[in-house]
């Protein structure tokens, strides 16, 4: 297959904003593509070339990529960082280079989508001493036989830097319409995609054996599923009514979500967002080879303790963990347990289909015959409950062993890979502000800094998830929390996400100096929610023209890494705290009033 339908494709995914529009584009781009090419296609367009969780990256610098260029270019260094420093991006500056030097493609090879992924693949995969050298010859050899705007979305790839804004669900529409001609059908291939967590694959399924096949994809071991997510409540009653008679209710521990993948000889685990993180956590694979089955996949969430206290450790302590180097000191200095909540796969058969409380019984007969003899291995502590006031007792628990609070699940519930429903519901320890609870929002613009703040981001554009149309909905502008260490480290990191105007997938009526790609989520507080003219999130719900937006918002120190944009809390969550929040007013405005009146008839009595 040619590679230009791919680049004109990109080209006008890049110049529109609609996810309509995204969406046909990609539809007739799927119907040129063969068959056996799919899977490559459908990484390429999300700027990868295997499942997140493979964790493939091209790993080449900077400076060798513009050197690339300017091999292929004939140029020299400083035209090609002068051409890089006026442009900004490396896709621009490698078609500029290339224009005005009057490339001839005449002779050269044709270029081919499995030619641009295989030399793609090789990038990736070379590795050790003199790397850089071949990656560099690599991407030359590409350039050398690309026009100019072949070469701008192949150094994009190379680097990192290809942003077309296209979301899983609208490559699952997408390819719902391509291969069925019916848009509804893409429930059968997201759930194949929640428990591969591979989109290409699903997608080359569809095209080669059809939706039957896709039907009966399973679980498979090493192969991540995605997460079964809780929705939120604001009290033991309202918890307790999404529940039928009975509750499970756990402590919602404040560490990080893995996923265990136990084979005969090995353990891979991954992270929340489906990267692999293994190599944090020698320790837990460790302890979860000795558990007493050959095969398992089970979820729990790791938290730094304190050996000498087994008092549980803030959630930060975990990122000494994240190192290529030095990771024998790091477990020594920040040693964790693992609390397993779930059992999804035991000895070759799914157990998703069981009940919750049977998967704990399961859980636990698993565990007990671990070697590891609970020292790391742990289970999250549970009881089940029929009335509010057990989960608010057990609540106090939670909290005075140094938990979030509460994971309230239906016992009778299957596991929901991928959903966010009420069949496990998290409820969580009340703040100091007015607002009971912490947001978790995208950043998508900045503002710069003025005064002490000269050369950093002065303000942050936060933005809430609309999962409705997958698109983030502004809902504050936040400038305090941060310390001069937060914000060193914010500029270095939003600075890789800088694009040159509105994300298509944001929306907002605030004007920013800066906008970002949506992906770094952050945690904050605020005081209350009130109705906004400018900010979008949940536009028209409570009044017409109206948005929500935070007063007061103040960042809590907390970078979600662990969440993705599309974890962030979502414009209907805020909703519900802005009714909770009128009612909370209300019912305080009706006992004062209560009280004047008792007042006024005592002092009328008098
Ligand atoms: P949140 O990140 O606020 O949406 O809360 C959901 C997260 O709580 C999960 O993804 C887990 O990382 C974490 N968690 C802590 N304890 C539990 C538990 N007992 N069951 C399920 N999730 C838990």
């Amino acid at each position: 297959m040619d590679f230009q339908p791919l680049v004109e494709t990109f080209g006008k995914m890049e110049e529109t904003s609609s996810r309509l529009a995204l969406t046909d584009h990609l539809v007739a781009l799927l119907k040129e593509t063969p068959a056996d090419l799919i899977d490559k296609v459908t990484y390429l367009i999300q700027g990868k070339l295997y499942p997140d969780y493979e964790g493939i990256e091209m790993g080449l610098a900077e400076r060798m990529a513009l050197r690339a260029i300017a091999s292929s270019s004939s140029r020299s260094m400083s035209e090609v960082e002068a051409i890089y420093r006026k442009k900004g991006d490396i896709g621009d500056a490698a078609r500029e280079a290339m224009e005005s030097k009057g490339q001839s493609t005449l002779f050269s090879e044709q270029m081919t989508v499995e030619r641009v992924y295989c030399t793609f693949d090789k990038i990736a995969k070379t590795t050790g001493p003199g790397s850089q050298e071949t990656k560099l010859r690599l991407v030359a050899s590409l350039l050398n036989d690309s026009t100019p705007d072949e070469g701008r979305y192949i150094m994009k790839f190379v680097m990192g830097a290809l942003r077309l804004g296209i979301a899983d669900y609208t490559v699952l529409d997408a390819l719902a319409i391509a291969f069925t001609g019916d848009k509804a059908n893409r429930k059968v291939l997201e759930n194949a995609y929640n428990v591969s967590s591979d989109l290409g694959t699903v997608a080359k399924l569809l095209a080669t054996k059809g939706l039957a096949a896709v039907k009966a994809v399973q679980i498979t071991l090493f192969k991540p599923i995605r997460p079964m997510l809780a929705e939120r409540v604001s009290t033991a009653e309202e918890a307790m009514e999404r529940m039928d008679s009975r509750a499970a209710i756990e402590y919602k521990l404040d560490g990080e979500r893995v996923q265990i993948h136990k084979g005969r000889d090995r353990v891979e685990l991954f992270s929340r967002r489906l990267e692999k993180i293994t190599d944090h956590y020698p320790d837990v694979s460790k302890a979860a080879m000795s558990l007493a089955c050959k095969e398992a996949i089970m979820e729990g969430e790791v938290v730094a303790v304190n050996l000498q206290t087994g008092e549980y450790l803030p959630f930060q302590q975990l990122m000494h963990r994240r190192r290529k180097h030095g990771i024998e000191e790091a477990m020594e200095n920040y040693p964790v347990v693992i609390n397993l909540f779930d059992i999804l796969y035991l000895d070759g058969k799914s157990r998703t289909e069981l009940p919750y409380e049977e998967r704990r019984k399961l859980l636990e007969k698993t565990v007990k015959g671990a070697k590891d003899n609970g020292i790391m291995l742990k289970i999250v502590p549970q009881v089940v409950a029929t009335e509010p006031a057990e989960i608010d007792r057990f609540m106090a628990s939670a909290i005075e062993n140094g938990c979030e609070g509460v994971m309230v699940k239906m016992p009778s519930s299957t596991y929901r890979a991928g959903a966010r429903e009420y069949l496990w519901v998290k409820l969580k320890r009340e703040y100091r502000t007015e607002l009971a609870d912490t947001l978790d929002l995208v950043i998508v613009g900045a503002l710069h800094g003025r005064g002490r703040r000269v050369g950093k981001y002065g303000a942050l554009l936060l933005a809430a998830y609309d999962p409705k149309e997958d698109i983030f909905r502004s809902v504050t502008k936040v400038g305090t929390g941060f310390t001069d260490i937060h914000l060193d480290q914010f500029y270095r990191e939003l600075e890789k996400h800088v694009i040159h105007q509105k994300h298509a997938r944001v929306d907002t009526g605030m004007s920013m100096e800066v906008w970002f790609e949506p992906v770094i989520v952050i945690e904050v507080i605020a005081s209350e929610i009130t109705l906004s003219p400018s900010h979008m999130a949940a536009m028209d719900a409570i009044k017409e023209g109206y948005g929500l937006a935070l007063r007061f918002p103040k960042f809590t120190g907390k970078i979600r890494d662990d969440k993705e944009p599309e974890g962030a809390t979502t414009t209907d969550e805020i909703v519900t705290m802005y009714r909770r929040q009128l009612k909370i007013h209300s019912e305080a405005a009706k006992s004062k009033e209560q009280e004047k009146k008792k007042k006024e008839s005592e002092e009328g009595e008098e």
